[in-house]
């Protein structure tokens, strides 16, 4: 086949959109499946096979090693930090610390770039969208992450001629080096990378909507600093005003809507960026209710900007132990396990496989995270590939009400009576 079909005919379509930015005649959409997951979709009737999508696809095994480091876990980092954006109203507008939404403004104020392509949220259809932001009052209006998936490449397309800084999750990243060799003229000046353990479908909104009781919300925020601090609770906007929902509601539903491709995914830490930026998870000090935000500086160009926006006073910058980061992200445990516990999974039952095994270093996962992953693998697989939207809602319901193992509540119980 010439073109992606069997990318996204087989749970493996991350949704970066790359396929559908570098398609010359326009034969691809981004379709939500009957699950709610964003997927590339190829009209035949308009593709010349001329397989230029193929090229850019982060998940075409034989790509592998165009966009992959040698250390596929780590990926190259030139140093670590910690901080926060100067400005008050940046850092708790922010996700974290506010530093991806101080680093564009810092690029717009210098005239480095003329847009920056950042995520918005979409009334009509309520999911996020691609947005290009030339000032700082778009780029804070942006500021805060999406977790439901957005195919943010196709819109470097309206930016063609416009020097431009995007954020981008590592998938996307990866399709962006591809696109170094295959379509370098929608390569932007700088890529911000944001880490990355997974991304859920848009149903996850549509779920979210309905508890709060809001038919048509005008803002979404799965983690809401302004709600309590870091980390923050999910808040629904409408007319009314703003709608609070439960922690407990937000980690009942997380599972429910994952997206089983990010189970596979080995670039947690955005390995393609020259900038990456993350949650304080596990840094002790930092885990504060006005938000900071880990940082790694992977290229030379990543480097200088963050010392340019320190230096205008844009951020504030700590460093960091790069060993630090990586251990409270629980890479080498974690992140680590539940990638080769997939590969071992899709090895044994015979599933098309996105990476090139070569590549993959020689790795026994732990016993037990095997048990944790390999329910959670068949589980969101079958959910993926629902076949009808009716399905799909009966597997995600079943789920939401799902008992946990006996193991849950144990701890529960044990933690309970040691209080
Ligand atoms: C799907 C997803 C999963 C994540 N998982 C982790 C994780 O496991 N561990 C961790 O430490 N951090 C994770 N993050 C990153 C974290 O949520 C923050 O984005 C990061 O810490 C930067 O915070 P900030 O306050 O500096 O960014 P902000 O100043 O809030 O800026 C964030 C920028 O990201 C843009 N953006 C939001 N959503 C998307 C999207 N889906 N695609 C592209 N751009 C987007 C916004 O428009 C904004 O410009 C994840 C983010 C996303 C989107
Ligand atoms: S093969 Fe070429 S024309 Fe066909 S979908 Fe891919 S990029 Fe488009
Ligand atoms: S390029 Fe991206 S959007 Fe297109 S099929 Fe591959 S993973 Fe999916
Ligand atoms: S986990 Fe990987 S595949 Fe999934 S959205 Fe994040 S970077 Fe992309």
């Amino acid at each position: 086949m010439k073109h992606i079909g069997e990318i996204s005919g087989s749970a493996l379509c991350t949704a970066c959109g790359g396929c559908a930015a570098v398609c010359p005649v326009s034969a691809i959409s981004m379709q939500e499946n009957p699950a709610g997951f964003m997927v590339a979709v190829v009209d035949e009737t308009v593709c010349v096979g001329c397989g230029q999508c193929r090229k850019v696809c982060p998940s075409v095994r034989s790509n592998t090693d165009k966009f992959a480091h040698r250390d596929l876990i780590h990926g190259v980092c030139l140093d670590g930090f910690v901080g926060y954006a100067a400005n008050d109203a940046v850092r708790l507008g922010g996700q974290s610390g506010g530093v991806v939404t101080a680093l564009l403004c810092h690029l717009l104020r210098s005239g480095e770039i003329d847009t920056a392509l950042v995520a918005g949220f979409d009334e009509a259809t309520r999911r996020p969208k691609g947005v290009l932001a030339e000032t700082e009052a778009e780029v804070l209006a942006s500021a805060g992450s999406y977790y439901t998936q957005l195919p943010i490449l196709p819109v470097l397309k309206q930016a063609k001629g416009k020097r431009v800084a995007a954020v981008t999750l590592g998938c996307q990243n990866e399709a962006l080096t591809l696109m170094e060799t295959a379509a370098p003229q929608l390569v932007p000046e700088y890529r911000i990378g944001l880490i990355c353990a997974g991304q859920n479908s848009g149903t996850m909104i549509d779920d979210i909507c309905c508890e709060a009781g809001c038919e048509a919300p005008t803002a979404f925020r799965f983690r809401d600093k302004k709600a309590g601090g870091w980390p923050g609770a999910i808040t629904v906007t409408d007319a009314e005003g703003v709608h609070e929902l439960p922690n407990k509601y937000r980690h009942q539903i997380k599972p429910v809507y994952e997206c089983h491709r990010c189970l596979l995914c080995f670039d947690q830490m955005n390995t393609c960026a020259d900038v990456v930026c993350g949650d304080p998870w596990g840094i002790t000090g930092k885990d504060t209710p006005e938000g900071h935000t880990v940082i790694l500086a992977r290229t030379e160009k990543g480097m200088a900007l963050l010392k340019a926006a320190e230096a205008a006073g844009a951020i504030v910058l700590e460093r960091l132990p790069i060993t630090d980061i990586m251990r409270g992200q629980t890479v080498n445990d974690r992140h680590r396990d539940k990638v080769y516990a997939a590969k071992e999974v899709y090895e044994r039952e015979g599933w098309r496989y996105p990476y090139d095994k070569l590549l993959m270093e020689e790795y026994i996962p732990d016993k037990k995270a095997m048990a944790k992953n390999e329910p959670k693998l068949y589980y969101t697989r079958e959910y993926y590939l629902a076949e009808t939207k009716e399905a799909a809602a009966s597997l995600a319901e079943a789920k939401k009400h799902e008992k946990p193992p006996a193991s849950v509540w144990i701890k529960k119980w044990l933690k309970k009576i040691r209080k």
